[in-house]
């Protein structure tokens, strides 16, 4: 198999360690550690990059200068902060490199840029990187189609670590948003994010609630429930460690340097 190199943008963060480590003691044939991007704040630039996740040097220090992180890659794995995504899209796409986005919270806006650069290189987009959770949005589709107009509230739920910054999270929304296709509503008008204060009304029934909570250490949990009167079915997966969401954003890379330019999802990757 030939080798692809991999840059990892964001390298001196979580998941940014995560995929070095992978990347590091080889669990996915085929890629390697080609460069290690942060920002120029990150304080550990200049270290390097397998030392700083943990497996020792791999030769390959932290830097915040763009071409000297990617020049030797052919794909760039990118969890980092959804303007910093946004902002790399040009980049990017001039660089001619495939891409691999983990990010989430991207606006309309930011979102609009990594379509633009999809336009030029292929790129692989997806709020949850996992296996469980990607298989969760085609088996929710189902359910929603099922149990619709038959009284079935819907609320999402999700829990996350304390230093999480957005909310909800990317994977809530787009567990959300696999329900809200298959029921033919929009998302924006039906989303009511968390509650409080009193209302004399009954719950709309054409309606899906998110709540997010943001305590110690969780890699991320997520359940969707529908509920009506006399049973509840809850669809819940659990993340127990960020090596999931990685090899997953490594088995992405593998495959989106075969691809056209273009936009995809994991459900592509996964062939789901
Ligand atoms: P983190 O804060 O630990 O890491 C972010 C890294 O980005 C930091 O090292 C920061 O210094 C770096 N950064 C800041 N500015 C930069 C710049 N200009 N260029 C390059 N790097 C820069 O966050 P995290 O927990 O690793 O999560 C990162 C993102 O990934 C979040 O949006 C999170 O929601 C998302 N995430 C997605 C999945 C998934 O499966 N898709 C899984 C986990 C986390």
């Amino acid at each position: 198999m030939d080798s692809g190199g991999v840059t990892v943008v964001g390298a001196g963060g979580r998941m940014g360690a995560a995929l070095v480590r992978a990347l590091g003691t080889e669990r996915v044939p085929g890629l390697a550690l080609a460069g290690a991007l942060d920002g120029p704040n990150c304080p550990d630039l200049g270290t390097d990059a397998g030392a700083l996740a943990g497996v020792g040097s791999l030769g390959i220090p932290v830097t915040a200068d763009f071409a000297e992180a990617t020049g030797p890659a052919e794909v760039l794995i990118d969890f980092t902060l959804h303007q910093v995504t946004a902002a790399l899209a040009p980049k990017v796409a001039e660089a001619g490199k495939a891409w691999v986005i983990g990010t989430t919270g991207l606006d309309a806006d930011e979102t609009a840029a990594v379509e633009a650069a999809a336009a030029r290189v292929p790129v692989v987009m997806a709020p949850n990187m996992s296996l469980g959770i990607n298989l969760l949005f085609v088996l929710l589709a189902d359910a929603a189609r099922a149990l619709q107009d038959r009284g079935y509230d819907i609320e999402i739920l999700e829990r996350h670590h304390r230093k999480k910054k957005d909310a909800p999270s990317g994977t809530a929304l787009g567990l959300g948003k696999a329900v809200a296709d298959a029921l033919e509503w929009n998302l924006d008008e039906v989303a009511c994010h968390g509650r409080s204060g009193y209302t004399t009304e009954d719950r709309p029934t054409r309606e899906i609630g998110f709540h997010a909570i943001r305590a110690g250490d969780f890699a991320g949990d997520h359940t969707v429930l529908f509920s009506t009167e006399g049973e509840s079915l809850e669809f819940s997966h659990r993340a127990t460690t960020r090596d999931t969401f990685a090899m997953g954003a490594l088995q992405a890379a593998a495959w989106v340097r075969h691809q056209a330019p273009g936009l995809y999802s994991m459900r592509d990757v996964l062939g789901l």
